[in-house]
């Protein structure tokens, strides 16, 4: 324990991000660092408890209290060490991991927990700054060669854990960059695109990763031939299937599904950086009336970017209830906190037209248009959700339907599950809710010799939990070439 009095001491303090109003003048992250001495103090008030539930908490289990003792003591070197024993990826964690370990914070039992996800990130961003983030070169080669599907979190995990163990792997993306949803999901203003991810493929390249772009496995690649050519398959495809709201008038123009718009948005702003002609294939949010329908880090990242393009006006639709401002009885430390939350697109709203932009307990009952076909107005209806037999269950409230004008709704609803191309071809096995079927743990599909990790197996999640699959599914991978494994 750094400081035996740190968490009496200090009170918690996370940088400011940059300003609302202005960070929507561009497109770079809003993320700022705290000074060193007072970052110093955030590790102090770590409590190194015996049982670190924090440590638990997180998917890839980060050696949490070791690095902030590390951290307090200016041993920044030993703190990285111990970071990258666990984490292939923290300049990804440390800016957009909603981080359970804090909801699981010993500390946070009565006070503010530590920030964890603040430390993590200024570990990795000062060893990047210092040159401390080499290429890695195996020094043996095992002859084996793996195909990895997707170059997503998971994908790219799975490649960079297995390329360490000295096997020859190709990863094959379907989008033109590569990265997935880190790429072209999550905004830049969240995660820099060229900073931050183009940097850590350069260096997986440097390492010995191979890449292919604009390669659709399944359409443009023959799966049976690739399963022929390589001696082992990682398939990280994600979940790409968006879920729908088929109410009346969906089919017209200026209705789009979140990743459309999201996918068009960051491909258009790096096209433009790297001076390639575009094609019109931007969803501009430029003086409309936006409704995003659905919360989640997709609908906000939808709202963070129509207030870039200069919307007119936001509102967010969210059929569940606002959750409340502190835990409630059935939420109990250490459970993540379902709590009223305000992200930053919340922020830039409030910040621009005064009033956070979301509706809770608001049903979508049908989509207005005008003569041309555009869509024009959203007609909705106001729900109570009550227990009917032990299941909770929206009711529509007579006489609070609305008419809501908008140009411009994005449907941010949530994701089903992979594609179906791939399990078709290979004949495999999937789960009721057509997700491939691979037992968590050993990773392994029932067609031999292919593993499946992150949101193509778990179902939609989160970037640590496919980092954390992508490492699982290339340990077990790495077994089934060697016969024994040291992949942690
Ligand atoms: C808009 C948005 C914002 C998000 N924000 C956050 C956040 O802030 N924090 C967080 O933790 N999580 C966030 N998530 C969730 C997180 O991004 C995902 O859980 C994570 O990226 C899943 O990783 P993955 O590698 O399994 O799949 P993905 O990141 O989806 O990558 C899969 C890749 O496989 C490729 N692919 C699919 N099929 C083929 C094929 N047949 N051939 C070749 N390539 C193929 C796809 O093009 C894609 O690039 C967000 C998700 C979305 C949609
Ligand atoms: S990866 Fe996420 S859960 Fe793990 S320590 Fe970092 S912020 Fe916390």
């Amino acid at each position: 324990m750094g400081k035996p009095t740190g968490f009496m001491e200090y009170a918690r303090e996370l940088p400011p991000h940059r300003s609302a109003k202005l960070r929507v003048l561009d497109w770079n992250e809003f993320h700022e660092h705290l000074p060193d001495a007072r970052l110093r103090q955030q590790g102090a008030r770590c409590m190194d408890c015996g049982v670190p539930f924090c440590q638990s908490a997180c998917p890839v289990h980060n050696i949490i209290p070791e690095w902030n003792d590390l951290v307090y003591k200016d041993q920044w070197k030993a703190a990285l060490h111990r970071l990258r024993q666990t984490n292939n990826f923290p300049e990804f964690t440390g800016r957009v991991c909603p981080a359970p370990c804090e909801g699981s914070c010993v500390l946070g039992i009565n006070e503010p927990p530590v920030t964890i996800k603040n430390i993590e990130q200024a570990i990795i961003d000062r060893a990047w700054e210092n040159g401390w983030v080499i290429p890695r070169e195996p020094k043996n080669r095992t002859g084996k060669k793996v195909a990895v599907i997707g170059s997503g979190p998971a994908g790219l995990a799975a490649a960079d854990q297995l390329n360490q163990a000295g096997h020859q792997v190709t990863v094959w993306e379907r989008a033109d960059r590569i990265g997935g949803l880190l790429m072209y999901g999550i905004p830049n203003m969240k995660l820099d695109k060229k900073l931050v991810v183009e940097r850590r493929v350069k260096l997986m390249e440097q390492e010995g990763v191979q890449f292919v772009v604009n390669a659709h496995v399944g359409k443009d690649i023959d799966i049976h031939k690739l399963l022929h050519e390589f001696d082992a398959m990682i398939l990280a495809c994600g979940s790409a299937k968006p879920r729908d709201l088929p109410v009346a008038g969906r089919r017209l123009k200026g209705i789009h599904f979140a990743m459309e718009f999201l996918h068009a948005n960051t491909k258009n702003l790096l096209d433009a950086r790297d001076g390639v002609l575009t094609d019109g294939y931007h969803i501009s949010a430029r003086d409309k009336n936006v409704i995003v329908i659905g919360g989640g880090d997709t609908g906000n990242d939808c709202i963070g970017t129509a207030m870039r393009h200069g919307c007119r006006g936001l509102v967010n639709f969210e059929l569940l209830a606002q959750p409340p401002a502190t835990r409630a009885p059935d939420n109990p430390w250490p459970q993540w906190p379902r709590i009223y939350r305000v992200d930053y697109g919340h922020e830039e709203v409030r910040a621009r037209f005064g009033d956070d932009p979301r509706q809770f307990c608001i049903m979508t009952k049908e989509f207005l248009g005008d003569s041309d076909g555009q869509v024009s107005a959203v007609r909705t209806i106001q729900v109570a959700w009550s227990k009917d037999n032990g299941k909770i269950t929206p009711r529509e409230t007579p006489g609070t339907e609305k008419v809501w004008p908008a140009n411009l709704i994005l449907l941010a609803l949530g994701f089903l599950g992979p594609e179906e191309t791939l399990a078709d071809q290979l004949g495999l096995q999937t789960d009721p809710r057509t997700n491939f079927k691979a037992e968590y743990g050993k990773f392994a599909t029932s067609v031999e010799g292919v593993f499946a990790a992150g949101d193509c197996r778990r179902g939609q999640s989160l970037v640590v939990w496919a980092i954390h699959e992508g490492r699982g599914a290339a340990r077990e991978c790495d077994r089934y070439l060697m016969g024994a494994t040291n992949l942690p």
